[in-house]
């Protein structure tokens, strides 16, 4: 028996468009490659304002920040819940900024879903089906992040879940895997970007930042991958990375962060894309 899966290229063969707003859009045949960046998490109503004003100095419309964040030790900060939608939700307002956020697990996805342009489900997340299905039956767009125990084709059929409950409007981040390799904190799956590029109708956005896990690799991760040609970038980016209540290590300042910003351009040219 032959699937008909709907990621596929075989049942789809353009990638497909998805719209944040009506004027914002990934993947399709925009030729864009859509930067969304910020903080890990949102800490303070100051931090996360101090981000938005140099996003909005350069025209990036899309801002990242968690509030329910997964963590590898109980005894650290988990973020700051809906005390923090409620700030990103005031800095939209003022800023005219889209603000993707993640779901860590389905207690709150509801909450998520309500709040957020762009739901993020996390690496660790990927396999919760009630996050999955509570996406399902959303609209909204989906950023979807590949475990980093999950293999392509495993990815890809999580998100097969999304898109056959109803929500076509999945987007694939690859943020690194696990490999033999113990010091860097992840491999980034380059191979495997081509393979869903190759393989899937969904947009794809990399995020170097989760994949390096330390500070100095990023930029160069960042470049490389804008140089594949893909729909998106997500990039950690603090105004005090040192401070940071989570990632500490690999969020960069956010005059770093600007200086990438610039440097991705002539690349993006060069492929014949545009960063937006
Ligand atoms: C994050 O984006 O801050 C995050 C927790 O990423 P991941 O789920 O890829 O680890
Ligand atoms: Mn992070």
């Amino acid at each position: 028996v032959t699937m008909n899966w709907k990621y596929s290229r075989d049942t789809h063969p353009q990638t497909r468009l998805v719209n944040i707003t009506d004027t914002l859009k990934i993947g399709g045949n925009t030729g864009n490659t859509l930067i969304m960046c910020g903080p890990c998490s949102i800490e303070s109503e100051q931090q996360i304002e101090t981000v938005a004003q140099m996003l909005v100095r350069n025209n990036i419309k899309v801002i990242r920040a968690g509030c329910f964040k997964p963590r590898t030790s109980p005894y650290k900060f988990m973020g700051l819940g809906k005390e923090g939608l409620d700030i990103l939700a005031k800095i939209r307002e003022k800023y005219g900024l889209r603000i993707i956020t993640e779901a860590r697990d389905a207690s709150h996805i509801d909450l998520v879903i309500e709040y957020a342009d762009i739901i993020q489900i996390g690496a660790k997340a990927m396999w919760d089906y009630g996050i999955l299905s509570a996406c399902g039956q959303t609209q909204k767009p989906i950023l979807l992040k590949r475990s980093f125990g999950a293999r392509l084709k495993e990815f890809a059929q999580v998100a097969e879940f999304i898109l056959n409950a109803g929500n076509p409007n999945v987007i694939l981040c690859e943020r690194g895997i696990r490999s033999i390799e113990v010091d860097t904190r992840f491999t980034l799956d380059l191979c495997g970007v081509a393979w869903l590029k190759k393989h899937t109708n969904l947009p794809i956005v990399i995020d170097p930042s989760h994949a390096m896990g330390e500070r100095y690799g990023v930029a160069d991760l960042a470049r490389a991958s804008m140089a594949m040609g893909i729909d998106g970038l997500l990039i950690e980016t603090h105004p005090c990375p040192d401070e940071a209540l989570s990632d500490a290590q690999q969020q960069l300042s956010l005059h770093d962060f600007e200086h990438l910003f610039h440097s991705l351009k002539p690349i993006a040219k060069a492929i014949g894309k545009d960063v937006v």
